[in-house]
Protein backbone atom coordinates (compact mmCIF):
# COMPACT_ATOMS: atom_id res chain seq x y z
CA UNK A 1 0.00 0.00 0.00
CA UNK A 2 1.17 3.32 -0.65
CA UNK A 3 0.11 7.32 -0.25
CA UNK A 4 -0.33 8.37 -4.34
CA UNK A 5 -1.37 12.45 -3.04
CA UNK A 6 -1.45 14.62 -0.19
CA UNK A 7 -4.11 17.38 -0.22
CA UNK A 8 -3.87 20.05 2.16
CA UNK A 9 -6.41 23.54 1.99
CA UNK A 10 -6.99 26.41 4.39
CA UNK A 11 -10.61 27.03 5.31
CA UNK A 12 -12.04 29.87 7.37
CA UNK A 13 -13.55 29.09 11.01
CA UNK A 14 -16.86 31.16 11.16
CA UNK A 15 -16.64 32.75 14.41
CA UNK A 16 -16.21 36.14 15.30
CA UNK A 17 -15.81 35.31 19.26
CA UNK A 18 -13.10 36.57 21.38
CA UNK A 19 -11.52 35.12 24.64
CA UNK A 20 -9.27 37.07 26.68
CA UNK A 21 -6.69 37.79 24.20
CA UNK A 22 -7.24 36.35 21.02
CA UNK A 23 -10.25 37.30 18.07
CA UNK A 24 -11.26 34.39 15.94
CA UNK A 25 -12.36 36.15 12.71
CA UNK A 26 -9.46 35.25 10.87
CA UNK A 27 -8.55 32.28 12.41
CA UNK A 28 -8.04 29.41 9.59
CA UNK A 29 -7.66 25.32 9.99
CA UNK A 30 -5.91 23.50 7.48
CA UNK A 31 -7.80 20.23 5.72
CA UNK A 32 -5.76 17.10 4.93
CA UNK A 33 -6.50 14.80 2.32
CA UNK A 34 -4.01 11.56 2.39
CA UNK A 35 -4.81 9.60 -0.55
CA UNK A 36 -3.93 5.86 -1.39
CA UNK A 37 -3.73 2.97 -3.68
CA UNK A 38 -6.11 1.11 -1.78
CA UNK A 39 -9.69 0.83 -3.41
CA UNK A 40 -13.14 0.35 -1.73
CA UNK A 41 -16.12 0.40 -4.08
CA UNK A 42 -14.56 1.25 -6.71
CA UNK A 43 -12.92 4.77 -5.25
CA UNK A 44 -9.28 5.48 -3.47
CA UNK A 45 -9.61 5.30 0.14
CA UNK A 46 -8.69 8.31 1.71
CA UNK A 47 -7.36 8.97 5.65
CA UNK A 48 -9.15 12.79 6.06
CA UNK A 49 -8.27 15.17 9.07
CA UNK A 50 -7.36 18.69 9.64
CA UNK A 51 -5.45 20.71 12.63
CA UNK A 52 -7.13 21.50 15.70
CA UNK A 53 -9.03 24.85 16.35
CA UNK A 54 -7.10 28.19 17.32
CA UNK A 55 -3.64 27.59 16.06
CA UNK A 56 -4.16 28.81 11.87
CA UNK A 57 -3.67 26.74 8.76
CA UNK A 58 0.21 25.60 8.61
CA UNK A 59 -0.03 24.89 4.58
CA UNK A 60 3.31 26.00 4.24
CA UNK A 61 4.61 23.56 6.64
CA UNK A 62 2.68 20.74 5.39
CA UNK A 63 3.23 21.45 1.87
CA UNK A 64 7.00 22.79 1.72
CA UNK A 65 8.35 20.62 4.11
CA UNK A 66 6.15 17.47 5.53
CA UNK A 67 4.78 16.06 2.35
CA UNK A 68 7.68 16.40 0.25
CA UNK A 69 9.79 13.77 2.80
CA UNK A 70 6.21 11.56 2.84
CA UNK A 71 6.42 10.88 -0.62
CA UNK A 72 10.23 10.75 -1.28
CA UNK A 73 9.79 7.58 1.44
CA UNK A 74 10.08 4.37 0.32
CA UNK A 75 5.72 2.84 0.39
CA UNK A 76 6.90 -0.06 2.85
CA UNK A 77 9.00 2.32 5.34
CA UNK A 78 5.96 3.58 6.28
CA UNK A 79 4.05 0.18 6.84
CA UNK A 80 3.27 -1.05 9.91
CA UNK A 81 3.92 -5.55 10.32
CA UNK A 82 -0.25 -5.76 9.30
CA UNK A 83 0.68 -3.49 5.48
CA UNK A 84 -1.52 -0.20 6.90
CA UNK A 85 0.27 3.36 7.41
CA UNK A 86 1.77 3.42 10.24
CA UNK A 87 1.31 6.63 12.54
CA UNK A 88 4.57 6.37 14.16
CA UNK A 89 6.23 5.88 11.27
CA UNK A 90 4.78 8.71 9.53
CA UNK A 91 5.22 10.49 11.92
CA UNK A 92 8.65 10.44 12.13
CA UNK A 93 9.10 10.39 8.39
CA UNK A 94 7.24 13.81 8.21
CA UNK A 95 9.72 14.89 10.98
CA UNK A 96 13.04 14.48 9.17
CA UNK A 97 15.70 16.76 9.93
CA UNK A 98 13.96 19.09 11.87
CA UNK A 99 15.63 19.73 15.61
CA UNK A 100 14.41 18.98 18.97
CA UNK A 101 12.14 21.72 21.08
CA UNK A 102 10.75 24.76 19.81
CA UNK A 103 7.41 22.37 19.36
CA UNK A 104 5.02 25.10 17.67
CA UNK A 105 3.57 25.34 14.13
CA UNK A 106 4.95 22.53 12.76
CA UNK A 107 3.25 20.29 16.00
CA UNK A 108 -0.03 21.20 14.24
CA UNK A 109 0.95 20.57 10.81
CA UNK A 110 2.23 17.10 11.85
CA UNK A 111 -0.92 16.45 14.06
CA UNK A 112 -2.50 16.85 10.64
CA UNK A 113 -0.65 14.00 8.69
CA UNK A 114 -0.59 11.60 11.59
CA UNK A 115 -4.18 12.25 12.78
CA UNK A 116 -5.40 11.01 8.88
CA UNK A 117 -3.68 8.02 8.98
CA UNK A 118 -5.59 6.91 11.62
CA UNK A 119 -8.85 7.92 9.78
CA UNK A 120 -7.20 5.98 6.61
CA UNK A 121 -6.68 2.76 8.80
CA UNK A 122 -10.10 2.87 10.68
CA UNK A 123 -11.92 3.44 7.36
CA UNK A 124 -9.52 0.41 5.40
CA UNK A 125 -10.56 -1.36 8.59
CA UNK A 126 -14.62 -0.35 8.64
CA UNK A 127 -14.57 1.09 12.27
CA UNK A 128 -14.99 4.11 14.42
CA UNK A 129 -11.16 5.55 14.72
CA UNK A 130 -12.24 5.32 18.81
CA UNK A 131 -12.36 1.49 18.05
CA UNK A 132 -9.27 1.52 16.55
CA UNK A 133 -7.20 3.92 19.26
CA UNK A 134 -8.30 1.06 21.78
CA UNK A 135 -7.22 -1.83 20.54
CA UNK A 136 -3.73 -0.18 19.18
CA UNK A 137 -3.09 1.63 22.57
CA UNK A 138 -4.49 -1.61 24.50
CA UNK A 139 -7.64 0.39 26.72
CA UNK A 140 -9.91 -2.70 27.71
CA UNK A 141 -12.73 -0.73 29.32
CA UNK A 142 -13.48 1.05 25.91
CA UNK A 143 -17.07 2.53 25.64
CA UNK A 144 -18.52 4.88 22.88
CA UNK A 145 -20.11 6.82 25.73
CA UNK A 146 -18.13 10.60 26.26
CA UNK A 147 -18.90 12.97 28.47
CA UNK A 148 -18.93 16.11 26.87
CA UNK A 149 -19.19 19.89 28.40
CA UNK A 150 -19.98 22.85 26.54
CA UNK A 151 -17.65 25.41 25.47
CA UNK A 152 -18.36 29.23 24.88
CA UNK A 153 -19.51 32.25 26.79
CA UNK A 154 -16.82 34.46 24.92
CA UNK A 155 -17.02 37.38 24.28
CA UNK A 156 -19.20 39.31 21.59
CA UNK A 157 -18.67 42.52 19.99
CA UNK A 158 -21.51 45.08 21.16
CA UNK A 159 -23.01 42.12 23.52
CA UNK A 160 -26.51 42.46 24.75
CA UNK A 161 -27.95 42.21 28.27
CA UNK A 162 -29.05 38.91 28.54
CA UNK A 163 -27.03 37.06 25.99
CA UNK A 164 -24.73 35.04 27.85
CA UNK A 165 -27.60 33.54 29.97
CA UNK A 166 -29.44 32.47 26.47
CA UNK A 167 -26.42 31.08 25.25
CA UNK A 168 -26.28 29.13 28.90
CA UNK A 169 -29.87 27.97 28.13
CA UNK A 170 -29.43 27.16 24.76
CA UNK A 171 -26.91 24.62 25.97
CA UNK A 172 -28.70 22.75 28.32
CA UNK A 173 -31.78 22.68 25.87
CA UNK A 174 -28.91 21.01 23.48
CA UNK A 175 -28.44 18.45 26.54
CA UNK A 176 -25.63 19.57 28.07
CA UNK A 177 -24.98 19.24 32.07
CA UNK A 178 -21.36 21.05 32.53
CA UNK A 179 -20.26 24.49 30.90
CA UNK A 180 -17.21 26.53 30.22
CA UNK A 181 -16.77 30.43 29.62
CA UNK A 182 -14.27 33.21 29.29
CA UNK A 183 -12.68 35.11 31.57
CA UNK A 184 -10.11 37.68 31.95
CA UNK A 185 -11.35 39.64 28.79
CA UNK A 186 -13.03 42.32 31.21
CA UNK A 187 -11.94 43.79 34.65
CA UNK A 188 -12.01 40.95 37.53
CA UNK A 189 -15.19 43.17 38.63
CA UNK A 190 -16.99 42.52 35.43
CA UNK A 191 -15.83 39.03 35.14
CA UNK A 192 -17.52 38.02 38.64
CA UNK A 193 -20.77 39.49 37.57
CA UNK A 194 -20.69 37.60 34.58
CA UNK A 195 -19.73 34.32 36.11
CA UNK A 196 -22.87 35.17 38.69
CA UNK A 197 -25.19 35.15 35.46
CA UNK A 198 -23.79 32.31 34.17
CA UNK A 199 -24.46 30.18 37.67
CA UNK A 200 -28.11 31.99 37.66
CA UNK A 201 -28.67 29.93 34.56
CA UNK A 202 -26.64 26.60 35.49
CA UNK A 203 -27.17 26.25 39.18
CA UNK A 204 -24.15 25.04 40.92
CA UNK A 205 -20.57 26.15 40.73
CA UNK A 206 -19.25 22.71 40.13
CA UNK A 207 -20.96 22.77 36.45
CA UNK A 208 -19.10 25.36 35.36
CA UNK A 209 -15.04 25.89 34.18
CA UNK A 210 -13.84 29.20 33.81
CA UNK A 211 -11.17 29.94 31.19
CA UNK A 212 -8.24 32.56 31.21
CA UNK A 213 -6.80 31.80 27.78
CA UNK A 214 -3.16 32.44 29.59
CA UNK A 215 -4.11 36.31 29.97
CA UNK A 216 -2.93 36.96 33.98
CA UNK A 217 -0.13 37.62 35.04
CA UNK A 218 0.95 35.99 38.89
CA UNK A 219 -0.60 38.61 40.52
CA UNK A 220 -3.89 38.84 38.17
CA UNK A 221 -3.99 34.92 38.73
CA UNK A 222 -3.77 34.90 42.36
CA UNK A 223 -6.68 38.02 42.71
CA UNK A 224 -9.21 35.92 40.42
CA UNK A 225 -8.36 32.62 42.53
CA UNK A 226 -9.29 34.19 45.54
CA UNK A 227 -12.60 36.00 44.08
CA UNK A 228 -13.66 32.45 42.44
CA UNK A 229 -12.91 30.24 45.12
CA UNK A 230 -16.26 30.52 46.95
CA UNK A 231 -18.02 29.32 43.87
CA UNK A 232 -16.40 25.97 43.56
CA UNK A 233 -15.86 25.84 40.25
CA UNK A 234 -15.18 22.99 38.00
CA UNK A 235 -11.77 23.87 37.25
CA UNK A 236 -10.10 27.38 36.55
CA UNK A 237 -8.12 26.99 33.13
CA UNK A 238 -4.69 28.55 31.87
CA UNK A 239 -5.00 31.28 34.28
CA UNK A 240 -1.38 32.56 33.03
CA UNK A 241 1.13 31.90 30.54
CA UNK A 242 0.72 28.16 28.88
CA UNK A 243 4.98 27.52 29.72
CA UNK A 244 5.28 29.59 33.20
CA UNK A 245 5.11 26.59 35.20
CA UNK A 246 6.22 28.55 38.36
CA UNK A 247 3.14 30.57 38.08
CA UNK A 248 1.12 27.74 37.96
CA UNK A 249 2.82 26.00 41.06
CA UNK A 250 2.26 29.17 42.61
CA UNK A 251 -1.30 29.31 41.76
CA UNK A 252 -1.63 26.17 42.74
CA UNK A 253 -0.83 26.84 46.36
CA UNK A 254 -3.03 29.90 46.45
CA UNK A 255 -6.34 28.03 45.00
CA UNK A 256 -8.00 25.28 46.43
CA UNK A 257 -10.06 24.02 43.76
CA UNK A 258 -9.29 22.61 40.20
CA UNK A 259 -6.52 24.09 38.24
CA UNK A 260 -6.74 23.06 34.49
CA UNK A 261 -3.77 23.48 31.62
CA UNK A 262 -2.05 21.78 28.88
CA UNK A 263 -3.89 22.76 25.68
CA UNK A 264 -0.88 24.76 24.50
CA UNK A 265 1.80 22.26 25.11
CA UNK A 266 2.61 20.18 22.31
CA UNK A 267 5.03 17.66 23.23
CA UNK A 268 5.49 15.00 26.11
CA UNK A 269 8.79 16.92 26.95
CA UNK A 270 6.82 20.47 27.57
CA UNK A 271 4.22 17.94 29.74
CA UNK A 272 7.23 16.19 31.30
CA UNK A 273 8.04 19.52 32.56
CA UNK A 274 4.54 20.46 33.47
CA UNK A 275 4.25 17.47 35.69
CA UNK A 276 7.57 18.05 37.56
CA UNK A 277 7.28 22.27 37.74
CA UNK A 278 3.83 23.05 37.43
CA UNK A 279 2.64 22.60 41.06
CA UNK A 280 -0.07 19.74 39.46
CA UNK A 281 -2.06 18.17 41.98
CA UNK A 282 -2.66 14.60 41.61
CA UNK A 283 -6.37 13.71 41.65
CA UNK A 284 -7.39 17.31 41.42
CA UNK A 285 -6.20 19.41 38.25
CA UNK A 286 -7.12 18.99 34.63
CA UNK A 287 -4.86 18.42 31.71
CA UNK A 288 -6.14 19.33 28.39
CA UNK A 289 -3.23 18.87 25.79
CA UNK A 290 -4.90 18.20 22.25
CA UNK A 291 -4.21 16.02 19.66
CA UNK A 292 -4.57 18.01 16.92
CA UNK A 293 -2.51 19.92 18.06
CA UNK A 294 0.61 17.85 19.47
CA UNK A 295 1.86 15.85 16.77
CA UNK A 296 -1.27 13.80 16.80
CA UNK A 297 -1.77 10.64 18.78
CA UNK A 298 1.18 8.86 18.70
CA UNK A 299 2.72 12.15 20.88
CA UNK A 300 -0.50 12.44 22.36
CA UNK A 301 -0.05 8.92 24.20
CA UNK A 302 3.58 9.49 25.02
CA UNK A 303 2.28 12.66 27.02
CA UNK A 304 0.01 10.37 28.58
CA UNK A 305 2.89 8.11 29.74
CA UNK A 306 4.71 11.05 31.31
CA UNK A 307 1.98 11.88 33.38
CA UNK A 308 1.35 8.44 34.60
CA UNK A 309 4.64 7.26 34.96
CA UNK A 310 4.51 10.12 38.01
CA UNK A 311 0.93 8.92 39.41
CA UNK A 312 -1.89 10.54 37.24
CA UNK A 313 -4.85 9.80 35.84
CA UNK A 314 -5.73 9.69 32.21
CA UNK A 315 -9.55 10.59 33.72
CA UNK A 316 -8.09 13.76 34.49
CA UNK A 317 -7.36 14.76 30.68
CA UNK A 318 -10.02 16.56 28.68
CA UNK A 319 -8.32 17.32 25.67
CA UNK A 320 -9.20 20.86 24.25
CA UNK A 321 -10.78 20.48 20.53
CA UNK A 322 -13.89 20.47 20.23
CA UNK A 323 -14.01 18.29 17.07
CA UNK A 324 -14.46 14.26 16.13
CA UNK A 325 -10.97 13.60 16.34
CA UNK A 326 -10.97 14.52 20.27
CA UNK A 327 -14.20 13.06 20.31
CA UNK A 328 -12.33 9.62 19.27
CA UNK A 329 -9.22 10.41 21.33
CA UNK A 330 -11.28 10.40 24.61
CA UNK A 331 -13.28 7.49 23.68
CA UNK A 332 -10.49 5.34 22.40
CA UNK A 333 -8.13 6.13 25.26
CA UNK A 334 -10.23 6.36 27.64
CA UNK A 335 -9.36 9.68 29.06
CA UNK A 336 -11.73 12.42 30.80
CA UNK A 337 -14.13 14.13 28.47
CA UNK A 338 -14.06 16.24 25.76
CA UNK A 339 -15.57 19.91 25.09
CA UNK A 340 -17.85 20.62 22.29
CA UNK A 341 -17.76 24.38 21.47
CA UNK A 342 -21.90 24.66 20.31
CA UNK A 343 -22.46 26.52 17.23
CA UNK A 344 -18.81 28.27 17.28
CA UNK A 345 -15.74 27.40 15.08
CA UNK A 346 -17.65 25.77 12.14
CA UNK A 347 -16.85 23.74 9.73
CA UNK A 348 -14.32 22.24 11.64
CA UNK A 349 -15.79 22.60 15.50
CA UNK A 350 -18.93 21.03 15.77
CA UNK A 351 -20.23 16.91 15.95
CA UNK A 352 -22.03 14.94 13.49
CA UNK A 353 -25.50 16.58 12.35
CA UNK A 354 -27.22 13.74 14.36
CA UNK A 355 -25.43 13.73 17.33
CA UNK A 356 -27.49 14.02 19.74
CA UNK A 357 -26.10 15.29 23.49
CA UNK A 358 -28.09 12.97 26.34
CA UNK A 359 -27.50 14.12 30.19
CA UNK A 360 -24.17 15.52 29.17
CA UNK A 361 -23.06 12.18 26.96
CA UNK A 362 -22.40 11.84 23.63
CA UNK A 363 -22.83 8.06 21.81
CA UNK A 364 -19.87 7.97 19.17
CA UNK A 365 -21.64 6.43 16.07
CA UNK A 366 -20.45 3.63 13.92
CA UNK A 367 -19.25 5.46 11.22
CA UNK A 368 -15.57 4.57 10.21
CA UNK A 369 -12.87 6.61 10.61
CA UNK A 370 -13.43 9.80 12.44
CA UNK A 371 -17.26 10.13 10.93
CA UNK A 372 -16.44 13.24 9.16
CA UNK A 373 -19.03 11.55 6.13
CA UNK A 374 -21.96 12.55 8.97
CA UNK A 375 -20.95 16.29 9.18
CA UNK A 376 -22.38 17.79 5.97
CA UNK A 377 -20.62 21.37 6.63
CA UNK A 378 -17.26 19.66 6.72
CA UNK A 379 -17.37 17.11 4.33
CA UNK A 380 -18.39 19.50 1.56
CA UNK A 381 -14.62 21.14 2.28
CA UNK A 382 -13.36 17.93 2.18
CA UNK A 383 -15.34 16.86 -0.80
CA UNK A 384 -13.51 20.57 -2.70
CA UNK A 385 -10.35 19.22 -1.69
CA UNK A 386 -10.21 15.49 -3.18
CA UNK A 387 -12.88 16.02 -6.51
MG1 LIG B 1 -8.84 26.80 26.99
Amino acid sequence: MKITKILEKSVSLNSNVSNSLINFSTHTVSLIALVTDQVRNGRPVIGLSFNSIGRYAQSGIIEKRMVPRLLAAKPDSLLQDNGQLSADKVLECAMQNEKPGGHGDRAHAASGLELAVWDLNAKLNDEPASVLFARHFGNKNYSPKVSVYAAGGYYYPGEQAGRLEKELSTYQNLGFNRFKMKIGGATLVEDVKRIERVLSVVGAGNKLAVDANGRLNLEQAIAYGRALQPYQLMWYEEAGDPLDFELNSLLAKEYKGALATGENLFSHQDVKNLALFGGARIDLDIFQMDPGLCYGVTEYVRMLVELESRGFDRKFCYPHSGQLMGLHAVAGLGLGGCEVYPGVFEPIGGLGDQTTIDDGVVTISGAAGFGFEEKSNLMAHFAALTE
